[in-house]
């Protein structure tokens, strides 16, 4: 940071003497170092938040590096061009959208809509009344409505039937 300007004009050479004086005064030195301290507190403080910002925003740890150096290299316009720049959402909000989203899929795909006709089906039909497609396997002894990763019935301990004997359940209530 420079300390001094280069305002050592003489009286001799100069007309506005008091002026030149001012310039030269201690004064205006000190007020001159204040405004520089401010300036180079402000370009850290916007280094800082550059920093703190991009870890929330960006997921890759290079490109946060990148915005740091820019914001560094550049006072003030690089923590601009970053703020320009910069994903507009939050990493934690995209996560969160994300798995919102992935929870309405699921539930979609559980229960709300048939996975062939997209028709409207309760949770505990076991077909689709639209299409005639089978939604969920069902336990050979009792009958219950059974998961696809369930290895037993939970209603009467009966274990579920292995993949070949799906395809044979499946015949069966097809035909
Ligand atoms: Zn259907
Ligand atoms: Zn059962």
């Amino acid at each position: 940071m420079p300390t001094t300007l280069p305002l050592a004009a003489t009286d001799s050479d100069n007309p506005l003497g008091g002026v030149s004086d001012f310039f030269d005064s201690s004064t205006f030195h000190a007020i001159v170092l204040l405004v520089l301290f401010f300036v180079g507190v402000l370009w850290l403080a916007l280094v800082f938040w550059t920093y703190k910002d991009a870890k929330r925003r960006v997921d890759d740890p290079v490109l946060v590096g990148v915005s740091i150096v820019t914001a560094l290299v550049f006072p003030f316009v690089g923590a601009l061009v970053y703020t320009i720049l910069r994903p507009p959402e939050y990493l934690d909000d995209v996560r969160e959208r994300e798995l919102e989203i992935r929870a309405m899929e699921r539930r979609l795909g559980e229960e709300g809509m048939c996975p062939g006709c997209g028709g409207d089906v309760e949770p505990d039909f076991i077909a689709c009344p639209h299409c005639a497609r089978r939604l969920k396997l069902t336990c050979q002894r009792c009958r219950s409505p059974l998961k696809p990763e369930w290895r037993l019935c939970p209603f009467c301990e009966a274990p579920t039937p292995t993949p070949q004997q799906r395809t044979m359940t499946l015949y069966e209530t097809q035909s």
